[in-house]
């Protein structure tokens, strides 16, 4: 096996391994399944390279030639499938079949030049079209995603530069030959790495979410508020801002469950926690699902008096919402709050001032329930 032959075979290999390190691969959304597309065009890049380990003739030129086409358009499905974005497929397909004609056609002739003008219009296109949409198009991008997206930008340029080079002096050829035998591989490693990445980031970024979230209401849970509450409150205490704890309770709310059933309380939970969602909108405000039927509001630099106008205003809607409670004496779901204010340093923990909205939120419950109570302090 000559040097050469040697290096196709590495490069062969390479793309294998990421071929069969997809397979391994859990797509976290189980969205359409990008990675099969991802796991066809590794193991095209793969027989592209593979196929020069053997003495390569005309025809097995353009069989690798072809392997090479699956490669870039296949990434380009991936791509799309990636970013959830519908697929053109009639587009697409009319390209890879016109990358496939043309190089065909050209390395069939020996038009060596031909060829790699053919991949100086095809690919820049293909990694442009991934670049684009890894960078504009994908929800949630991680910080793989990007590199993705800024390292086929490069790659479309490179390619094109190159062809628009050896148009102007054929001088070049052997240092752009050089070149390209060094960026083609390093750049399958590349996307292969951060395709990959791409993927695990996302299945953290979900657990992490999943971990902060209450399953059944979507607002944060205790976890979350936990780390929240003290950085806040450090914050309050640092820059003497106030910070305001309204604590939740919906009214009745035992009775309700026992007389409508516990999928009925489910539906009344989720219901308001997302007229909860819709009144404190404030960024850096935080909705809690506190406990059962208690949910906690966290909110950075808010004073009493906004904070008792916010509370009063979700008992309203709370009651707007008009669900049927018949063993409430209101004859509809409603909600009491307690409030509680750090304020120039008048509690000296969060257990304090937690225990100071319910403590207010206990007086709302004695005092006939659906209204709100703060505890001045
Ligand atoms: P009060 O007005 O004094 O708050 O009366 P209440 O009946 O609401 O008070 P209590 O705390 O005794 O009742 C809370 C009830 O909330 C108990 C439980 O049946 C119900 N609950 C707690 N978590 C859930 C839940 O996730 N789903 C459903 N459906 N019900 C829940
Ligand atoms: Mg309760
Ligand atoms: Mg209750």
């Amino acid at each position: 096996m000559t040097t050469e032959q040697a290096y196709f075979l590495t490069v062969a290999l390479i793309n294998l391994v990421f071929a069969f390190s997809g397979t391994r691969i859990q797509d976290p959304a189980n969205k359409p399944k990008s990675i099969h597309f991802f796991i066809i065009a590794f193991s095209a890049n793969f027989l592209s390279w593979f196929l020069y380990v053997f003495d390569i003739n005309t025809a097995l030129k353009i069989v690798s030639a072809v392997f090479a086409s699956i490669f870039i358009w296949g990434m380009v499905v991936f791509s799309y499938r990636r970013c959830e974005y519908p697929l053109p497929w009639r587009l697409i397909s009319s390209l890879f079949l016109l990358n496939c004609l043309a190089l065909g056609y050209f390395t069939y002739l020996n038009e060596f030049y031909a060829t790699l003008h053919v991949s100086g219009l095809f690919v820049p296109l293909a990694y442009g079209i991934m670049s684009y949409l890894f960078l504009n198009l994908k929800q949630q991008r991680s910080p793989s995603d990007i590199i993705l997206a800024y390292a086929f930008a490069c790659m479309a340029l490179i390619v094109f530069a190159r062809s628009l080079i050896l148009d102007f002096s054929t001088d070049f050829f052997s240092a752009t030959v050089i070149s390209s035998q060094i960026i083609w591989p390093a750049f399958s490693v590349i996307s292969g790495v951060f395709a990959l990445l791409s993927f695990t980031e996302e299945a953290q970024l979900k657990l992490k979410q999943e971990s902060n979230t209450d399953q059944l209401t979507g607002l944060s849970n205790r976890r979350c508020m936990n780390t929240t509450l003290n950085n806040e409150w450090a914050r309050a205490i640092r820059y003497q801002r106030p910070l305001a704890l309204i604590m939740l309770d919906v009214d009745f709310f035992k009775s309700y469950n026992d007389y409508y059933g516990h999928q009925a309380g489910d539906d009344c939970l989720k219901d308001i926690a997302q007229a909860l969602r819709q009144t404190a909108q404030r960024a850096g405000d935080m909705t809690v699902r506190y406990g059962g039927e208690e949910f906690l509001l966290i909110l950075p630099d808010t004073d009493n008096l906004s904070a008792k106008h916010l509370a009063e205003h979700i008992c309203s809607s709370i009651a707007q919402l008009n669900i049927p409670h018949q063993h409430s004496p209101l004859k509809f779901i409603t909600i009491s709050a307690g409030i509680a204010v750090l304020n120039k340093q008048n509690y000296n923990s969060i257990t304090e001032l937690l225990k100071a909205a319910d403590t207010a939120l206990y007086a709302a419950k004695q005092n006939g329930r659906n209204q709100v109570r703060l505890t001045q302090h």
